[in-house]
């Protein structure tokens, strides 16, 4: 849709170019940004001009940028060892266009912070870090399981942009399973599980259910009541796409189903 209160669209070239002025945001796929009003902007700054190469392999495992398509991640499987079905199943957790599937990016993903956020869970649960640039030249790394803290909220201050994402070999690599529940067949994600083998114990990330990630760590494999216990504490999340009390009980039985999964 047409941005009326938009006067100005800068492509960056430079880190130079991504400091901010008042009413300015940064622009990665725009999808999002141009889907509804954003009567609060006066201009963007594209990040897609900066170049970035979509992801690239490192002495630790595969850092991939916040500019990455979903497109273009799933080229992160061929070669890298990755996880092909759990790419997958993420990527298409979007229920999108091939066309949104083209130029939506892992970071815009992140950045917008949407409980259903499909790269949100799969980085999640390879606990990648993000790489944040600050505004004054700084930069700092955060979890993104805790750099995402709920509904369209992050620990981003104004002016910092997330340039990348590192996943260590291990986690891309280990042994995955996940599952995703949704009140329709197309519906938006309203429950998503992933678990994943960390050496000989186990890491099972919980997305879509909650307003915020919520990662939960075994040193070997959960008891049913371990898992439960563990699940206790997480308030759920109440929207259209599914109430709490449902969120809970298809959380805990597919937390139970990817558990058994990588266990076996
Ligand atoms: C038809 C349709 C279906 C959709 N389905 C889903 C869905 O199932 N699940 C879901 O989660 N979302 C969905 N979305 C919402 C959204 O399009 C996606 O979340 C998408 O990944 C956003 O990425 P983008 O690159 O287009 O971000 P943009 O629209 O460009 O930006 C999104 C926000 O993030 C900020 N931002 C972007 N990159 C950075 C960065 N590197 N650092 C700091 N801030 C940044 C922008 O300023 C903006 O506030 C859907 C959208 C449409 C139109």
């Amino acid at each position: 849709m047409d941005l009326d209160t938009i006067t100005s669209l800068r492509p960056a070239h430079s880190r130079e170019d991504l400091r901010l002025a008042p009413g300015e945001a940064v622009l990665a796929g725009g999808t999002w940004l141009f889907s509804e009003h954003q009567d609060h902007l006066t201009g963007l700054v594209d990040l897609t001009t900066l170049g970035w190469t979509p992801w690239t392999g490192t002495a630790s495992g595969v850092e991939i940028a916040a500019t990455c398509t979903i497109a273009q991640l799933l080229d992160l499987t061929d070669g890298r060892g990755a996880r092909p079905d759990l790419f997958r199943r993420c990527a298409e957790a979007f229920l999108m266009s091939s066309k949104i599937w083209r130029t939506a990016t892992v970071g815009g993903n992140v950045c917008l912070a949407l409980p259903a956020g499909a790269m949100i869970s799969l980085l999640t649960g390879l606990d990648a870090e993000a790489l944040i640039w600050a505004p004054d030249g700084g930069e700092r790394t955060e979890a993104v399981a805790d750099l995402v803290t709920g509904v369209q909220a992050t620990t981003l201050a104004p002016g910092e942009v997330v340039r990348s994402f590192a996943v260590t070999r291990e986690a891309l690599t280990a042994r995955a399973a996940f599952r995703r529940a949704s009140l329709t067949s197309l519906g938006r994600s309203a429950a998503v599980v992933i678990a994943r083998r960390d050496g000989e114990g186990l890491v099972v990330s919980v997305t879509a259910s909650t307003a915020r990630p919520h990662v939960l760590r075994f040193p070997g494999l959960p008891t049913d009541a371990e898992l439960s216990a563990a699940l206790d504490p997480i308030t759920w999340f109440d929207d259209p796409h599914g109430a709490p009390d449902w969120r809970e009980a298809v959380t805990r039985h597919l937390a139970a189903e990817v558990c058994r999964e990588v266990a076996g």
